[in-house]
Formats: C-alpha cells, sequence, structure tokens
C-alpha cells in the first residue's frame, strides 16, 4: 500500500509544531512526512525584536532543523516554496517539486505597508534573523560613524520606530535599554540620542489594556522615548519618514513594524484570501480543499465574540498545529476531524532590560513578574520543541 504524503512548507511556529507532532502521532510506516524550509534552521520569530536592537545574540533565537527534528522519521528538504499548484497536489521549489496527498500551509507572514510608498526601499521592514542581524548591524554603523564626520548630522542617531504595536513596542523597548552602552562606547553624548514611535492610531498598543499602555509609554518616555501617536506615516523616503500632516521626521534609521499579512505564497497560488491569510474551515482546512491545512499567520480564523479576525500570533500558531497534525492523522485513519477554537492564555510584551507588560489569565501584570513571566513562556515552547536539553542550551534565565 503506498503511504500517503505529507508535505508541511514553513518550519516556523506552526510547521515545527505540527512536524513534531506528526511522528508522535503517527506510526513508522504510516506516512511520508516531509518538511520544507527555506533554511536549514528554525529560528523564533518572537524574539526577533531582541537581535534587532542588539541586545540577544542571534545565534541564541536559532538551531538547526536536524538538532530538534528526529530526521529519521521526517525528510526535511532546504528549499525556497516559488508556488503551490493547488488542483495537481505539487509544491513547486526553487530547485524542485514535490507532490503531496496532504499539505499544510505554514508559510508565516511578510511586512504590511498599507501601500505607503518607500517602505521596502529605504525602512528595515524584515522580522527574521537576517533581518534583525542587518539592523543592528546598521544601527552599531550609525553610532560609530557619527563623531567621524566633519559635520555632526542629527540624523545619524535619529531612530525612527513606524507602528507601535506589540513589535514597535518591543523593539524600541529592547534600543532604548541599550542606547546608554551604546553612547559610551562610541563616545556619542546621550541627549543627540533621538528615538521616536510613530503611531497612526490614537493610542500606543491599539485594543490592548490602558493602564498598561500608560505603564509602558511612561516607562519608555523615561528612558527618552517619544511618541508621535494619531500620526500616520504617508512616506518612506532615503532622508526619513513624511507624516500624514506634511511634516517630515529625518532618520538615518526607519524601522518597519506596522502589521503583517500572509506569505505572497497564498495570493500567488490562488487561495481566496484577506491580505495574504485565507479563512480556514473549523478543522483549519483551505475552503474547497479537502487535502489542504493552512496555518499561522497564513490563516485567518475569526474571534466570535467582537466578530473580528484574531491578531496573528505564535500562541495561535502552535495551538493550530496540534490540531493540524491530529486533524491529519484523522484524515488518514478515516475518522472525522475536529475544529479549532485558540484558546488565548493572554499577552505579554517585554520593554527591555528586566521590564515587560502582560495581562495573563485575565490577571494584569507589570515590571518584574509580567517579565518573569514572559522569560517562562519563550522558555516554555524550548520546552515543547526540544525538552529539557534545548531549555538549558537556548532557554532564558527568567530572573
Ligand atoms: P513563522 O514562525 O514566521 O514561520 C514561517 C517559516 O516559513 C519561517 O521559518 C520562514 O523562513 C519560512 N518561509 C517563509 N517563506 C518561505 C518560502 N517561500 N519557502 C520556504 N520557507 C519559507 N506572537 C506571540 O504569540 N507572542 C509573542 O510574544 C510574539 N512576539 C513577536 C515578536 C516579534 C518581533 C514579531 C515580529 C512577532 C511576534 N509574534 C508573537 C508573532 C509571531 O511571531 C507569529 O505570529 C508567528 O511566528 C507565526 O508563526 P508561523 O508558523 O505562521 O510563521
Ligand atoms: P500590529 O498590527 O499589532 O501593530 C501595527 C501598528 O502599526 C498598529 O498600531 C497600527 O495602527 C500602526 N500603523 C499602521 N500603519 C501605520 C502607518 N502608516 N503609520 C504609523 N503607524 C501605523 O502589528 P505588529 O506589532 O507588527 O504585530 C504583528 C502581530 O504579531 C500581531 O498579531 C501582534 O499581536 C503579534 N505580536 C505579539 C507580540 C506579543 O505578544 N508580545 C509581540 C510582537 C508581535
Amino acid at each position: 500500500m503506498n503511504k500517503p504524503k505529507i508535505v508541511i512548507l514553513g518550519a516556523g511556529y506552526g510547521g515545527m509544531i505540527t512536524a513534531s507532532r506528526l511522528t508522535k502521532e503517527l506510526g513508522y510506516n504510516e506516512a511520508d512526512i516531509t518538511l520544507v524550509n527555506k533554511h536549514d534552521y528554525h529560528y523564533q520569530t518572537t524574539w526577533l525584536h531582541e537581535p534587532a536592537a542588539g541586545t540577544l545574540d542571534p545565534e541564541k533565537t536559532r538551531m538547526k532543523i536536524s538538532e530538534v527534528l528526529n530526521l529519521s522519521k521526517i525528510h526535511f528538504v532546504k528549499d525556497v516554496v516559488v508556488d503551490i499548484k493547488r488542483d495537481e497536489k505539487k509544491v513547486i521549489l526553487e530547485n524542485g517539486e514535490l507532490d503531496f496527498d496532504y499539505l499544510v500551509v505554514a508559510l508565516g507572514s511578510e511586512p504590511e505597508t498599507f501601500g505607503v510608498p518607500g517602505v521596502f526601499e529605504h525602512a528595515f521592514s524584515k522580522w527574521t534573523v537576517n533581518g534583525a542581524r542587518q539592523v543592528r548591524d546598521h544601527i552599531e554603523y550609525m553610532f560609530s560613524i557619527y563623531n567621524n564626520e566633519d559635520e555632526k548630522r542629527d540624523e545619524l542617531l535619529t531612530f525612527v520606530v513606524a507602528g507601535a504595536g506589540f513589535t514597535g513596542i518591543e523593539f524600541i523597548g529592547e534600543l532604548s535599554e541599550r542606547v546608554p552602552e551604546l553612547c559610551k562606547r562610541y563616545d556619542v553624548p546621550r541627549e543627540k540620542v533621538k528615538m521616536y514611535v510613530i503611531e497612526a492610531a490614537p493610542t500606543a498598543l491599539p485594543g490592548f489594556d490602558p493602564e498598561l499602555v500608560e505603564y509602558a509609554m511612561n516607562l519608555l518616555e523615561s528612558r527618552g522615548v517619544e511618541f508621535k501617536i494619531s500620526c500616520p506615516i504617508k512616506e518612506v523616503t532615503e532622508y526619513g519618514v513624511i507624516l500624514a500632516d506634511g511634516s517630515e521626521v529625518k532618520a538615518e534609521t526607519v524601522v518597519w513594524a506596522t502589521g503583517v499579512r500572509g506569505n505572497s505564497i497564498i495570493e500567488k497560488a490562488g487561495f481566496e484570501n484577506m491580505r495574504g491569510r485565507v479563512k480556514v474551515e473549523p478543522d483549519l482546512r483551505a475552503p474547497g480543499h479537502d487535502n489542504i491545512f493552512i496555518i499561522g499567520d497564513c490563516s485567518l480564523i475569526i474571534n466570535e465574540e467582537i466578530n473580528r479576525p484574531y491578531p496573528p500570533t505564535a500562541q495561535i500558531a502552535m495551538q493550530q498545529a496540534a490540531v493540524c497534525a491530529s486533524n491529519i492523522k484523522a484524515l488518514i485513519h478515516n475518522e472525522p476531524t475536529k475544529g479549532f477554537k485558540p484558546d488565548i492564555k493572554g499577552t505579554v510584551a517585554s520593554l527591555g532590560g528586566k521590564e515587560a507588560i502582560g495581562v495573563v489569565f485575565d490577571r494584569k501584570l507589570y515590571g518584574s513578574s509580567a517579565n518573569f513571566m514572559k522569560k517562562m513562556i519563550d522558555n516554555r515552547y524550548l520546552f515543547m520543541l526540544g525538552g529539557t536539553p534545548l531549555v538549558l542550551k537556548k532557554g532564558k534565565n527568567p530572573l
């Protein structure tokens, strides 16, 4: 009997947990499982604000896929997915193609620009390991050249973060912690450094607990961060950003964090989508496809209580992955699939150093207790993936 071919695209939170669950839930000879990823390593997107600001070694955020998955049970292909031929049940890669009986699309997200021109040309928008290394090196370079130029240009030391969502706030939290050290190292007066967070909505962290938002803003302001709220950026240029009111903030560094859309492969492959995200069936299959599952940032699920999509998070991607793996097993065994319902345990955001804010099981946390919780959440994921050895190797000290 031919074994069904399961192909998983993307080795992020969704893909890694699906792969790891399938190896545990399916017997040795029940299926051929293939995981495709553009790198031979898995990285933790949720930690990337730290290496981007230079407060964490990028190596800490990534791990070889061969070290965390049992590759005697999974075939790993390092390649780039370029298209999905849904009806032919084929995935087109840069260097070949793969047939599938069951497909899991977990290719993550891409930056959302909302049509603002100049983002890809002049801002840093890649929340990947390579993108983080580039931002970190660029920031250091700005400090290093400031004293070497005859004319002391303020824009070398002006750092703009576009968007005060969780990514923008977590990044500026790290950067604002690091600036004093950079000033000391490069002999730059602290008052010369300007950090702006520019947000279109009438508040930072729209929709989050207002008391905690105030806590975060006060803390960041005390470290020298300036907020420009209700100020949509309408263009990024080589000189900085232009705001909707026509004013300009000159800066050599613009970090783009105005949200995400699903991977462009979704649109290219012709799935019905909203900003690259597919509104999946309750059991996580793509509408009209009984053999294609879409999870993580490429999927869209509605929070029925408020009739709005859940924000794309690692928390949801991992929970979907567990249900996706068990639904594939069910299909192979001719059993019914089950529906997915997110179990949102809370949200915790780091603010740099030993500071964080969060709401966990409806309890508000801030300061060191939120920081402790954040590090425990980071370590929990490592534990799920690679048990105690991975926590000891890559984990964070919660204290
Ligand atoms: P990802 O984890 O992004 O994985 C996608 C994978 O697909 C990657 O390995 C990528 O290399 C690969 N890939 C992409 N395109 C291709 C291609 N064409 N071919 C081959 N491989 C490809 N969420 C939380 O719940 N909690 C947090 O604290 C949190 N913090 C965050 C902090 C930051 C700085 C950012 C940017 C996001 C954060 N998020 C957080 C959101 C979270 O990271 C995402 O929702 C989550 O990563 C989505 O998981 P995923 O599996 O869909 O995609
Ligand atoms: P987001 O959508 O949460 O926030 C983007 C922000 O950018 C919004 O506040 C929006 O109003 C603003 N914005 C949009 N266009 C703008 C413009 N032209 N000018 C100025 N501001 C503009 O996106 P994100 O912060 O990138 O987060 C992406 C996803 O990852 C979200 O689902 C988020 O919840 C998740 N995330 C979670 C955590 C955490 O839980 N700690 C951390 C980071 C990201």
